[in-house]
This record gives C-alpha cells, sequence and structure tokens, in this order.
C-alpha cells in the first residue's frame, strides 16, 4: 500500500463532524482518568459519576433555554434522538386516543424523514411530507393548511444540513400549537452553537441535538422533551434516564458535549462573522470561475460556514473522489447517505426534481480550522477536477 506523506489535507465537511476541541479532550481524559462508577451506584465512586452527567446536564439544558435539567434526556447521537421524539411521541399520543397523522417536510435529515416513513408504512401512521420552497425552507401557509384535529407531531429541522437554511421555526411552532393535539419537534443539530437556540422562546417541545458537530465527541446527544409530555421509550431496562432512555449514560461523553457546547457558545459570535466572511468569499470565487454554477444556500437565514452549489454537467460523487486525491475534503450532501448513488434528496426537494442540479451539488461546511487561504485553493483544485472531463 502506498503511502502519500506530502499532501496537505484540507478539511471543508464539518457539517458532517468536527474535530475534537482541546478544552473538550481535556475534560474528557480527566473524566476517564478519574471517576469510572456507575453513575447508578449508591456508593462514592457512583456519586462522583452521577455528579458529573448531573452538572452537564444543567449546563446543557441553561443553554438551550429548558426550564429544568429533568428536561434533557442523553442519547447515543441525533439519529436515536430523532427517532425516540417521533416514534416515542407518536406511539404514546396515537395510544391516548389523540390521532396519528403526522407532518414533516421533504428537506429533513433522513433520521426524521425516514422514521416518519418507516411509521407510515408499517405502523399505519398517516404522514403529510411538506414540500418546501426554492432554498430549502418550510412556507407556514403550507403548514397551516396541512394541520388537522388528529395531527400529533410537527417534525421540522432549525437548520439544513446540506445547504444550511434555516426555517422560520418560532413562526412554525406557533402554527402548530394551533391544532389542538399537535407538539412540535426540532432537530437543532446543526444550529447548536451557530445560532440563537431556546426552546422557551422559540416554542419547541422537542429537541434533538449532538455532539461531534460543535466539536465534542461522536456517539452522544441528547432529546430536550418539555415536561409533562408523554413519550414512550425505545430502549428499555435499567430506569436511567427517568425511565425514557435505558442504559448506563456515556459520562465522559456528557461531560465532552456538556464541555463543547459552552465551548462553541464563548466563540459564536466572532467565529461566525469569520465563517460568513469566508463563505461568501467561496461563493464570489466559484461564481467567477464557473458561469454556470448555481447557488443553493440562501444568501440570508444561512448557517454561516455552509455553502452548497450545483455544476451542472459535473458529477458530485466523481468531484468529491477528484478532490479528495487532491487533499480537499467535502461531501456531495448528508455524510449519512453519501454512498448513495441517487442525488441529494434536499436539492431535489428545492429545486423541483432538478435531478441534473442535485447530482451536480456540493457541499462546503466550514470550521474553526478553515484557514482564508484554503478558500483560493479549494477554488483551484475544483477548476482542475472539472477540467478533467466528465
Ligand atoms: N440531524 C441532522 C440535521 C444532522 O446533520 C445529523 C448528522 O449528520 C443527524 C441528525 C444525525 O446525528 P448523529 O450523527 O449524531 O446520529
Amino acid at each position: 500500500m502506498q503511502h502519500r506523506t506530502s499532501l496537505t489535507r484540507i478539511y471543508l465537511d464539518y457539517n458532517a463532524s468536527t474535530p475534537i476541541a482541546e478544552c473538550v479532550a481535556e475534560a474528557m481524559t480527566a473524566q476517564w482518568r478519574g471517576a469510572f462508577g456507575n453513575p447508578s451506584s449508591v456508593h462514592h465512586f457512583g456519586v462522583e459519576s452521577r455528579y458529573a452527567v448531573e452538572k452537564a446536564r444543567r449546563t446543557l439544558a441553561k443553554l438551550i433555554g429548558a426550564s429544568s435539567p429533568d428536561e434533557i434526556i442523553f442519547t447515543g447521537g441525533a439519529t436515536e434522538s430523532d427517532n425516540l421524539a417521533v416514534r416515542g411521541v407518536a406511539r404514546a399520543a396515537r395510544r391516548a386516543g389523540r390521532g396519528s397523522h403526522l407532518i414533516t417536510s421533504a428537506a429533513e435529515h433522513t433520521a426524521v424523514l425516514d422514521t416518519c416513513k418507516d411509521l407510515r408504512d408499517r405502523e399505519a401512521f398517516d404522514l403529510t411530507i411538506l414540500p418546501v420552497d426554492e432554498w430549502g425552507r418550510v412556507r407556514p401557509p403550507e403548514l397551516a393548511a396541512a394541520l388537522r384535529k388528529d395531527t400529533i407531531l410537527v417534525s421540522l429541522m432549525m437548520a439544513n444540513n446540506e445547504n444550511g437554511a434555516i426555517n422560520p421555526v418560532a413562526e412554525l411552532s406557533a402554527i402548530t400549537h394551533g391544532a389542538p393535539n399537535a407538539l412540535f419537534h426540532c432537530d437543532g443539530v446543526q444550529a447548536l452553537g451557530r445560532y440563537t437556540l431556546s426552546v422557551q422562546t422559540q416554542g419547541i417541545d422537542l429537541l434533538s441535538l449532538t455532539a461531534h458537530k460543535i466539536y465534542g465527541p461522536k456517539g452522544i446527544g441528547l432529546l430536550y422533551v418539555r415536561e409533562g409530555i408523554e413519550m414512550e421509550p425505545l430502549v428499555t431496562g435499567g430506569g436511567q434516564e427517568r425511565g425514557r432512555r435505558g442504559g448506563t449514560e456515556n459520562v465522559a461523553g456528557i461531560v465532552g458535549f456538556a464541555e463543547a457546547a459552552a465551548w462553541m457558545e464563548r466563540s459564536r459570535e466572532s467565529e461566525n462573522d469569520r465563517l460568513l466572511g469566508l463563505r461568501e468569499d467561496l461563493w464570489r470565487r466559484v461564481e467567477a470561475a464557473f458561469p454556470n454554477s448555481i447557488r443553493n444556500s440562501p444568501p440570508r437565514d444561512c448557517l454561516p460556514g455552509t455553502l452548497n452549489f450545483s455544476l451542472p454537467g459535473a458529477s458530485s460523487q466523481r468531484l468529491v473522489a477528484e478532490l479528495d486525491e487532491r487533499g480537499f475534503a467535502v461531501s456531495a450532501g448528508s455524510a449519512c447517505t453519501s454512498s448513495g448513488r441517487a442525488g441529494s434528496h434536499v436539492i431535489l426537494a428545492l429545486s423541483g426534481g432538478d435531478e441534473e442540479r442535485a447530482s451536480s451539488s456540493l457541499r462546503i461546511s466550514l470550521g474553526h480550522g478553515t484557514a482564508a487561504g484554503d478558500i483560493a485553493s479549494f477554488v483551484e483544485a475544483l477548476e482542475e477536477c472539472v477540467a478533467l472531463a466528465p
């Protein structure tokens, strides 16, 4: 096997995952090396671990504006949080006779979209999938028109992982609450640490988050569930998380999650301004180099470090591979579905089914490690790749 050591690699895929922040690695290492007890044990060792878990729970609850730390359930990541929210609420609401109608949008992450479809196909829930506008956002009047007396859950994301578009969440949740039985679930994964997130002021009943998009560890997430909401657990046994998610807690992961969230919050404003400048520089260069390029990320109300665009005539899959050869890590869409051959479902949804546009789209996502010079070298490499023939 050949090893290339001279290639400088530039990571431009921060929406897929992020490196661990130094302070997070330190906090987790201290936790691993220190308290090892089971947080459920009543002796000194258990109490030490329990203290670390509850301290982190308080930090995270405060950061998202929850009224109590008890509203936070730790999970194994946002895919699990989304599943717990959608399946857990849907099943409990139907059992209580409140209805069986779910609403989501065509641009959701597959953790929500496929879960809703699964409930429709295998458990006979009724599902409405809302279309999105040209930037991938839900139009509030379309949500209002879709709501019914038997609607039990509306699940809409805050910031789209593929193109960065931000939904008007406060408006969408207020519309949802106009229906007698409907709760509002929000996947806030990409918004955490990058955009204002407050469950109280934004009217969010359930919120899914994960640590590895904010310079924290993989395999740890949370679901905020407003006090009083009925939800069936997916994982039973052990009684942890007040019976809502069984299994011994990932103590170091939880500690790292809270540390990462606090760290992101501290640097949010200055980092957002910096990323916004880099993103617009990137778009100016892309537009100049490729006159046929189409911008898929909205110029406003968008995550500052995310730019998605299409290069009609090119193949996303090929470009991702060619760019990787040159040391640039980008993606064609969501990392979770990047092995699939079909074009991005988000770009299909926002373009009215334009397959050419969907199969030639690239997602560039910038983060703390992105330097100004990376932008120019990326566009140069992209020009080389596109010139290589289809
Ligand atoms: N939701 C969104 C919007 C995401 O971007 C991701 C990650 O790609 C997920 C959910 C899944 O998160 P996790 O990797 O923690 O399961």
